[in-house]
């Protein structure tokens, strides 16, 4: 049987890697898409493992063959998912995740409508400065932007069927897990899930979506 494609959306430096990586230690049949970037690898990162670097040139030419499933540009550069790696892996009955930005998750969900959709979000804007600021592997400059994006995207939160909080790495794995086997579904959400909070109905992820931004602008205005 094909395993599922799963599109795991937040903001830049709000923990949703950590959280894809207990899913996939404590859950067999993962496969995490290795996306292209134009943009430097910071510290720590290496090529072929967190991303594989790129020079722009490289980039527009997988475009033109056809060679991502989707693409995007975000902060100034180029990020897009290699589409063999995807089209194998889900051959061979793996779920892929894929961790994208909102731009990427549409065309995905144009794409693949059968695609699982999740926007992972600390539990408050105050809490996502604390993680951009505390990680300190890049300038000010660069977290401060991050942030400006961050208020911007919050707004596509309701475009996500599931926004789950990310107030604890185990919770936050554990509700990804039960979302994508099916053990969890909107119509039963008090059935057999275990983990963090998840929010599916419109008006509340509007709400979410609404307050979280507004906080961030203050924070931004100060
Ligand atoms: P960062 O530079 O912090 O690693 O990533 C910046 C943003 O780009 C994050 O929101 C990340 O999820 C997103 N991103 C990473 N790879 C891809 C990709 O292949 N496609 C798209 N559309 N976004 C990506």
């Amino acid at each position: 049987m094909e395993g599922k494609l799963v599109v795991i959306s937040g903001f830049s430096g709000a923990g949703k890697g950590t959280v894809i990586r207990r899913l996939m230690e404590q859950n067999k049949g993962y496969a995490l898409s290795v996306s292209m970037t134009t943009r430097q690898p910071r510290k720590g990162e290496t090529d072929g493992v967190e991303y594989h670097f790129v020079k722009n040139e490289v980039f527009e030419e997988l475009i033109r063959q056809d060679g991502f499933l989707e693409h995007a540009g975000y902060v100034d550069h180029y990020y897009g998912t290699p589409r063999a790696f995807v089209e194998e892996n889900m051959a061979a009955g793996r779920n892929v995740l894929l961790e994208i930005e909102v731009q990427g998750a549409m065309q995905i969900r144009e794409k693949y409508p059968d695609a699982i959709l999740a926007f992972v979000t600390p539990p408050t804007a105050q809490e996502l400065k604390n993680r951009l600021f505390g990680r300190k592997t890049e300038s000010e400059e660069k977290a401060m932007g991050r942030l400006r994006r961050a208020a911007e995207e919050a707004f596509s939160i309701p475009e996500y069927p599931y926004l789950i909080i990310n107030e604890d790495v185990d919770a936050c794995a554990q509700s990804l897990q039960s979302v994508i086997s099916g053990a969890w579904t909107p119509q039963e959400p008090d059935g057999p899930h275990i983990g963090g909070e998840i929010i599916t109905d419109p008006a509340e992820k509007e709400a979410f979506a609404r307050t979280f931004s507004a906080r961030l602008e203050e924070i931004l205005s100060q």
